[in-house]
């Protein structure tokens, strides 16, 4: 079942447990730090053939990349995708909204884990966007096309909405990802207000945003401070827990600036092996909460 604004109205809706820890569900996985809470939600996961991703890869060295994954390269694949819930003191803030019901049958499953963690949709107070794709924004209406998340302030990087909201994205995409931008355009324009920010914006108190570009034209990734310790929010500018560790400059067929991607994304692998920082991941494997690792030429997921 999916919660909308009249189902939760039929039921009363689910209270939040006073100030204790959020009660673990199905497909999460909590980070804590002090009187911070992370929470990794699944909205469930994509079905994608092998090739939207290992297309533009050099084929005589791929079989041997994914050879410990146990993937094939002329298959499907079925990326896993982690919605991440921060919550702290009022603050409960989603980061993307999922899929929705629009996008595959396989996703949109985000409603039905935050109800088993006992969370009301609207309770969230803020939803903050890493980029525009349907997998990260389309939840953020419901079946009826109202906002899923009514109470909240809905946060996107300046540069992403502009490309979004421009009427010509929807040409210059491309035609395989023209129903993107689409989508996003209709689902931008329902909302009744949306608050942009720049690179390096505190966007939240604790929270701040990092320009990671190439995936989409204004990716953001966050990283989230708790004393001294923090927790980086990737989004998607490491978009798998395979090549995109093994091979960080090889251009990748999801990215839509692959060359720019990739240099983002190697950039920031070598810094996140160097201190350490723990991330989450949107599309890595068990639940995407992990670090880097240094592993020969290139790095690896270390899931948590
Ligand atoms: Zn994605």
């Amino acid at each position: 079942m999916h919660i909308t604004r009249r189902t939760l109205i039929a039921t009363g809706g689910v209270a939040l447990a006073g100030a204790a820890l959020l009660p673990r569900a199905w497909g999460q996985t909590s980070v804590i730090m002090g009187d911070t809470e992370v929470l990794s939600l699944s909205d469930g996961n994509l079905e994608l053939p092998a090739d939207f991703i290992f297309g533009p890869m050099p084929q005589d060295e791929l079989a041997q990349v994914l050879a410990p994954f146990s993937l094939d390269p002329q298959g499907a694949l079925t990326p896993p995708c982690n919605i991440t819930l921060l919550r702290r003191g009022d603050m409960l803030v989603l980061f993307d909204a999922g899929s929705g019901t629009g996008f595959q049958p396989s996703a949109g499953a985000l409603p039905d884990a935050l109800a088993a963690a006992g969370i009301d949709p609207y309770d969230i107070t803020h939803v903050v966007f890493t980029h525009g794709h349907p997998d990260h924004l389309w939840g953020l209406l419901d079946d009826f096309d109202e906002p899923a998340f009514a109470n909240a302030e809905h946060m996107m990087g300046a540069a992403e909405h502009a490309y979004w909201t421009d009427p010509a994205t929807v040409t210059s995409i491309g035609e395989a990802r023209a129903s993107f931008a689409a989508g996003a355009e209709r689902r931008l324009a329902a909302l009744p207000d949306i608050t942009l920010f720049d690179d390096g914006a505190e966007v939240l108190p604790g929270v701040s945003a990092m320009l990671t570009p190439g995936h989409t034209p204004g990716h953001m990734s966050f990283r989230i401070d708790a004393g001294a310790d923090s927790v980086m929010v990737l989004g998607d500018c490491i978009g798998n827990g395979h090549v995109a560790f093994a091979r960080p400059g090889w251009p990748s067929g999801s990215d839509q600036d692959m060359a720019m991607a990739a240099e983002t994304r190697t950039a920031l692998l070598d810094r996140l092996a160097a201190d350490g920082t723990r991330i989450i991941g949107f599309h890595l494997p068990d639940s995407g909460v992990g670090a880097v690792a240094r592993d020969g030429d290139g790095y690896r997921f270390e899931p948590a």
